[in-house]
C-alpha cells in the first residue's frame, strides 16, 4: 500500500439519512481522501446539542448517518469512523484550550452572531464555545489536513491560532497546527430550485429513497420558471435538473439535452424521468450496500466503537502532552 500523505480530520453533525447535497458536498470527498490520507471522521455528537431542540432522534440519526457513509464507501478497517462523545477526552482538552481563548474573540465571529440570530431562546455557553470543541477536535488527533470549502477556511486559522496561544503560552509543540485541504464543494441547489438542499427546507433527496421514491421527488423540481408550457424553449443555464444532467448523466446526454432543451425539443417531465433514471443507476451500488449492512444493525455500532477505540489512543496522548506541557499534576 502506497505511503499516506498524513492524517485527515473532518466531522460532520448527526442529522440522519443523508441526501445528494451531502454526498455530493462532503462524502464522496471523504471517500476519495481515504485513497491518499489516514482519515479520522467523526460524528459529532457534541456539536449538535448546541442547537438542538430535542434530543429524541439524536441516536437514531447518528445510526443512519452512519450506515449511508459506510454505504457510499468509508473504509472502516482503514479509516476511523467514530462518535464525538464516545472520546471524552475532547472535551477535557475543548476545557484546556478554553483557557487560552478570548472570550471577545468567540463573541465576535460571524458564525456565532448568525446563531445567535436564529436561536434567540437559546443562546448557551456551548454556543459560544463551539469553536473551541471544533479546534479541540481536529487538535486532539493532531490532524494534518482539515478539508474545507473556500467559505470554511477561517474555522481552521481559528484552529491554528488556539494551537499557536496554547504553545506559546505554556512553551510547548505539543498541538500541531493543521493545513487546509481546500476542497470543491459543489453547492447543490434543492428541489425548490433556490435554496440550498437541506432537510430543514425539506427540498432534498435522499440517497436511500428506493427508485420510484426517487423518480417521484425528482419529479417535484423545479425547472426554469420562465418555461411554461412544453412548445416554449427552456433554458438549461438556470435550471436545476440541468445542473444535475451535468453530474449524473453521459456526455452525450448532457448534450442532447443542452440543446433539446433550448429548442423545446425535449419536454420537462421527459428530460426529469431521464436524469431520475441516470441517479438511480449511479446510486444502485449505494442502495445495496445499504441494504446488506442494514440487516446488521449492531454491526454498525461496532464498527464505530472500535473507532472510538482506536480514536481514544491518539487521543490520550495528546491530552496527556497537554496536561503535560501545562504542568497539571499526573
Ligand atoms: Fe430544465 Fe430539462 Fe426542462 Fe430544460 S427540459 S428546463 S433542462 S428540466
Amino acid at each position: 500500500m502506497a505511503q499516506k500523505k498524513g492524517r485527515v480530520f473532518s466531522g460532520a453533525r448527526p442529522t440522519g439519512r443523508q441526501h445528494l447535497g451531502n454526498y455530493l458536498g462532503a462524502i464522496k470527498n471523504y471517500v476519495a481522501l481515504q485513497d491518499d490520507y489516514d482519515c479520522v471522521y467523526c460524528i459529532v455528537d457534541l456539536h449538535a446539542l448546541t442547537t438542538l431542540d430535542t434530543t429524541l432522534e439524536i441516536r437514531e440519526n447518528t445510526y443512519e448517518m452512519a450506515l449511508d457513509w459506510l454505504a457510499a464507501g468509508i473504509r472502516p478497517e482503514e479509516t476511523i469512523m467514530f462518535i464525538q462523545s464516545h472520546v471524552p477526552q475532547v472535551t477535557e482538552l475543548h476545557l484546556l484550550l478554553s483557557m487560552v481563548t478570548p472570550l471577545g474573540k468567540l463573541t465576535d465571529l460571524p458564525t456565532f452572531k448568525e446563531k445567535a440570530r436564529m436561536q434567540p431562546h437559546n443562546i448557551n455557553y456551548g454556543l459560544v464555545g463551539y469553536p473551541v470543541l471544533m479546534a479541540a477536535d481536529i487538535l486532539l488527533y493532531k490532524a494534518d489536513i482539515v478539508p474545507v470549502g473556500i467559505d470554511q477556511a477561517s474555522h481552521v486559522e481559528f484552529t491554528r491560532e488556539i494551537a499557536r496561544s496554547f504553545n506559546y503560552r505554556y512553551k510547548t509543540d505539543t498541538l500541531k497546527e493543521p493545513q487546509v485541504k481546500h476542497t470543491e464543494i459543489p453547492k447543490v441547489i434543492g428541489t425548490d430550485g433556490q435554496n440550498k438542499m437541506s432537510k430543514s427546507l425539506d427540498n432534498h433527496i435522499e440517497l436511500a429513497l428506493t427508485p420510484q421514491e426517487t423518480v417521484q421527488r425528482v419529479m417535484t423540481m423545479v425547472t426554469d420558471p420562465q418555461r411554461k408550457t412544453r412548445q416554449d424553449p427552456g433554458n438549461p443555464d438556470v435550471c436545476n435538473v440541468f445542473s444535475m444532467h451535468k453530474i449524473f448523466s453521459s456526455p452525450q446526454e448532457v448534450e442532447m439535452v443542452n440543446i433539446e432543451c433550448r429548442r423545446a425539443g425535449i419536454g420537462c417531465v421527459d428530460c426529469k424521468k431521464l436524469f431520475a433514471k441516470n441517479l438511480n443507476t449511479s446510486l444502485e451500488p449505494f442502495r445495496s450496500r445499504r441494504n446488506e449492512l442494514a440487516k446488521n444493525p449492531q454491526d454498525i455500532w461496532d464498527i464505530l466503537h472500535d473507532g472510538a477505540r482506536r480514536a481514544s489512543q491518539i487521543a490520550k496522548v495528546t491530552l496527556q502532552e497537554a496536561r503535560q506541557a501545562i504542568g497539571l499534576p499526573d
